[in-house]
């Protein structure tokens, strides 16, 4: 019986490549994990490089500090934006946000103006 012996192997093969989607798919997501992994890994690195940068030791990276640099600035620039908007500072010891009118900082106490 050609017939059903040929059905019996596509039923075999359906099974198969199921399974083999399934190992496929754990095998994926185990990849990814490993890469989460190494990236967290090149985060940390990337951030050694920089704290080395800005206290002075170029590692050989210092194209990519100085714009790391340059976004931080302008991070700050738009922080100070938001600030603005909100008729708020940053108090100078402690960093908390007050209203430009405070005079000491509800925080630590230090005095604002
Ligand atoms: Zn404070």
């Amino acid at each position: 019986m050609a017939f059903i012996d040929d059905l019996k192997k596509f039923g075999k093969n359906v099974a198969q490549k199921s399974s083999d989607v399934v190992e496929t798919t754990k095998l994926n997501m185990s990849i990814s994990q490993e890469k989460e992994k190494i990236n967290r890994l090149y985060n940390e690195m990337g951030a050694a490089v920089y704290e080395q940068y800005k206290m002075g030791n170029d590692l050989g990276m210092s194209e990519q500090c100085s714009q790391i640099a340059e976004f931080e600035a302008k991070i700050e620039e738009y922080q100070n934006k938001i600030l603005e908007i909100k008729n708020a500072v940053k108090c100078p010891q402690c960093g908390t946000e007050v209203s430009a009118e405070t005079v000491f900082c509800a925080q630590c106490g230090t005095k604002i103006k």
